[in-house]
């Protein structure tokens, strides 16, 4: 069959079928590539703008809490140097008092804090809240998150305070007080470590201690001995004592001497009961009266009491006398200079100044 003779109708149905089929499917391709191309462009807009939210940045932690992001280390380095060089000057050691974790990562711009954002956070004494895994972080109050612990060494010159010594002296009567050494302070050298926490001192250690002058104790010489005034006072005309006991013109006065104006033929009592023992002339000594103890006086086993210079002697060798009993008179027999009574004391065998006794 000839192609020519299917009817013109069905040839142009056929054709127009065709076509509409051909247009049907290029509008449905066209179409997909459309939407094709539609839903790529916005993912590939939304990859562009998620690559711009993010970027690499470090994470600081101290004592594994997430303190803050900043975009590199060198910022937290800059911010971390900067607080320690503060208190750097003279110091031995100086250093963070707590663990310091610096973490890279990639964050979120939004996160990422400014320098002086992180300085803020990490140092400034204000109430802090943060939120980390949901859980939020109260900080108190004047608590930095980093705190810089530091040691200084130190000299310090210090005093060492003169230690007062009393030294009880036997032959002086109680109530005798003299200094013998004035007493100086000593000097020393510490070198102590000193460890603050910030500005606040938390710790002293002495390292090294030098005595530099060492101190100087003051002496007070103390009179210990009792006093025993219960012998008589032997010249009641006067008490006034023209020479001492003790070294004179470089010998030494075994007594003490009593004189006063008008003394002559002034009585001279016994200083204490006793026995006479001696009441005659002696060389140098004059008119002399000794007198020995028959009864114990005190805590004493023996008293012998001289009186010498004497004008007049009233009593005799063996001869028993009372304390304040009169035995002589005052003048000036032997070597003399003038009239007085020189009046010496042995007890236990020992001279004595009289003073402490009468
Ligand atoms: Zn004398």
């Amino acid at each position: 069959m000839n192609i020519f003779d299917v009817k013109p109708k069905f040839l142009a149905m056929f054709l127009f079928f065709s076509y509409s089929m051909s247009a049907f499917a290029f509008f449905f391709v066209f179409k997909n590539r459309e939407a094709e191309n539609f839903y790529y462009k916005n993912f590939k807009e939304e990859i562009s703008n998620c690559s711009h939210d993010f970027k690499n940045a470090v994470a600081i932690y101290v004592e594994n809490k997430l303190i803050g992001i900043v975009e590199n280390e060198s910022i937290v380095n800059d911010v971390l140097d900067n607080e320690l060089a503060k208190y750097k000057k003279d110091t031995i050691s100086v250093n963070f008092q707590e663990e310091l974790k610096i973490v890279n990562g990639i964050y979120h711009i939004s996160e990422i804090l400014e320098k002086n954002e992180l300085q803020e956070k990490l140092f400034k004494t204000t109430k802090l809240n943060l939120k980390e895994n949901n859980i939020e972080h109260n900080l108190s109050n004047n608590d930095r998150i980093l705190n810089v612990k530091y040691t200084i060494q130190k000299e310090k010159s210090i005093s060492i305070p003169f230690k007062i010594l009393e030294n009880k002296i036997p032959d002086k009567p109680i109530g005798f007080k003299k200094i013998e050494c004035i007493g100086k302070n000593g000097k020393e050298l510490c070198i102590q470590e000193e460890t603050y926490i910030n500005d606040k001192l938390e710790k002293t250690t002495l390292l090294e201690r030098k005595i530099i002058q060492e101190p100087i104790d003051k002496v007070i010489l103390i009179g210990s001995q009792i006093q025993n005034k219960k012998l008589t006072w032997p010249l009641p005309f006067t008490k006034r004592i023209t020479s001492k006991f003790g070294i004179r013109s470089g010998k030494f006065h075994k007594g003490i001497d009593i004189a006063d104006a008008n003394v002559i033929n002034k009585k001279i009592v016994a200083s204490h009961d006793g026995i006479i023992i001696f009441a005659d002339v002696c060389r140098g000594y004059g008119n002399m009266v000794k007198i020995i103890s028959n009864n114990k006086i005190k805590n004493y086993k023996k008293i012998v009491s001289l009186y010498a210079h004497c004008k007049k002697i009233s009593v005799k060798n063996g001869q028993l006398v009372k304390a304040g009993q009169e035995i002589a008179t005052v003048g000036c027999t032997g070597h003399s200079k003038g009239c007085h009574l020189h009046f010496e004391l042995e007890i236990d065998g020992k001279n004595v100044d009289p003073i402490n006794f009468i």
